[in-house]
């Protein structure tokens, strides 16, 4: 096989290895980097395999295929993807239904799974005479945590995370804030549009760029989208085994990292059916997968706050694999849930069901129930993105109780907290940055 390159999604700069890809996160021209070819599975050779480090090591070959971190990608997943993501099965319902659980890592949330595996994949291409880099990013809520676990005491490397003051939820400000050593958290008296302007800024700012080597670890780098493919393969592996039938996902969905992740694990031949997107209020790709329109628009706050998105960027990925409307149509559908559906989907899906959902897995169980009968007769997966106890202020009134806390998120809870507090000027984050 010839090596693997990797394309900007706008065709406007040449085309590089992943590692390339992986340091640059975003191409020169501003496009998402997609691989110029998707390397073909055959499903018959994962056949006994159920550990995800075991998984990746076959199924992403192809996408390492010739690059340096090549002969690196077994212990790279091993180290990133020793996380559990069961596939459950829901007893209490009446049609096939499971639940892919992304919540097992440390900060309890999806974003774990892409984090740990583009630490790993950085920390073996930064060489020893490399200067210390800095990470910058913004955050609404789950990324910042799940970046900080990840690179959390690696010398070569520091993470500043920037986030909006009285605007995360209580939990996942204590994951921004309880790390020390290398990891700075940075409050910033503004919105999250805010933190996001103040990290661009920076990074096009050149006496701060050189001083500080800033690399970007957000959800756009192809790092962090591998390995999301991974848990899509095992779990389909895994339905196809139990059922016999291709499992069909309904994903909560934001930037379409998650989701385009499933994409990719069935474009290259893992047995998946249907790929549906659940939306909260901020309605641009339900609208677009109506009109055919595309028209971004600033997010709206919403209680599922990680999907508040209004201009989703991995849409560019998607366009690149389907290049039409009707190809588009054809592979992925939408739906929104506004925020009182979401709490009723709460509520009810704990009295029938007897499961909790965090409210970004609620918009995916109610996009369940809007599907017909008839619909409903192959085997479902409901995508949970987080454990409903990271957003225990929404969901305890709900269902009347407390929701238990998973081990690694209550030691979490215990941390003391560090952060600075900062007005939303670029000055200010340079002089933190000292
Ligand atoms: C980030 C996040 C999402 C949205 O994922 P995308 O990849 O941005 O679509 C959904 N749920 C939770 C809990 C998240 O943290």
């Amino acid at each position: 096989m010839p090596d693997m390159q990797y394309a900007s999604s706008r065709a406007g700069s040449p085309n590089v290895t992943l590692s390339e890809a992986i340091r640059q996160g975003l191409a020169p021209d501003g496009g998402l980097y997609v691989p110029t070819r998707l390397p073909a599975v055959d499903i018959e050779e994962f056949a006994g395999l159920t550990r995800l480090p075991d998984i990746a090591q076959r199924g992403l070959k192809g996408f390492f295929e010739g690059d340096r971190l090549e002969p690196e990608l077994g212990a790279i997943a091993a180290a990133a993807l020793d996380i559990p993501a069961p596939t459950t099965v829901v007893a209490r319902s009446p049609d096939p239904l499971f639940v892919l659980e992304l919540f097992h890592g440390p900060t309890a949330a999806f974003k774990d799974f892409g984090a740990r595996f583009l630490a790993e994949s950085l920390a073996r291409l930064q060489s020893r005479s490399d200067p210390p880099m800095t990470i910058l990013v913004a955050t609404s809520g789950d990324t910042g945590g799940a970046v900080a676990a990840a690179f959390h005491l690696r010398p070569w490397v520091r993470v500043v995370i920037l986030y909006p003051k009285g605007m995360v939820s209580p939990r996942q400000e204590q994951q921004l804030t309880c790390w020390g050593d290398n990891v700075i958290a940075l409050r910033i008296d503004g919105t999250f549009d805010d933190c996001q302007r103040l990290v661009k800024e920076a990074f096009v700012d050149f006496a701060l760029r050189a001083k500080h080597h800033f690399s970007s670890a957000n959800s756009i780098n192809i790092g962090r989208l591998l390995p999301q493919t991974v848990y899509y393969a095992a779990s389909s592996l895994e339905i196809r085994h139990r059922t016999g039938a291709p499992a069909s996902y309904i994903i909560p969905a934001g930037n379409l990292g998650n989701a385009f992740a499933a994409v990719w694990a069935r474009a290259v031949g893992f047995p998946i059916e249907r790929i549906v997107l659940a939306h909260n209020a901020n309605r641009t790709v339900p609208d677009y997968l109506r009109t055919g329109e595309w028209l971004p628009r600033p997010s709206i706050q919403t209680l599922a706050s990680a999907m508040d998105v209004g201009n989703p960027s991995n849409m560019e990925r998607l366009r690149a694999l389907y290049p039409t409307f009707d190809a588009i149509t054809e592979h992925v559908s939408a739906e929104s849930v506004d925020d009182a559906t979401i709490r009723t989907r709460i509520r009810e899906d704990f009295m029938q069901l007897g499961r909790e959902w965090c409210p970004h897995t609620a918009t995916a169980a109610e996009v369940y129930r809007r599907l017909s009968e008839e619909e409903r007769d192959r085997p479902w997966v409901l995508v949970a993105t987080a454990h409903p106890a990271k957003f225990n202020d929404i969901v305890e009134p709900i269902v009347g109780k407390p929701v238990e806390v998973p081990a690694a998120l209550g030691r979490l809870l215990e941390l003391p907290r560090h952060m600075l507090d900062l007005p939303p000027t670029l000055k200010a984050v340079a002089a933190a940055l000292e």
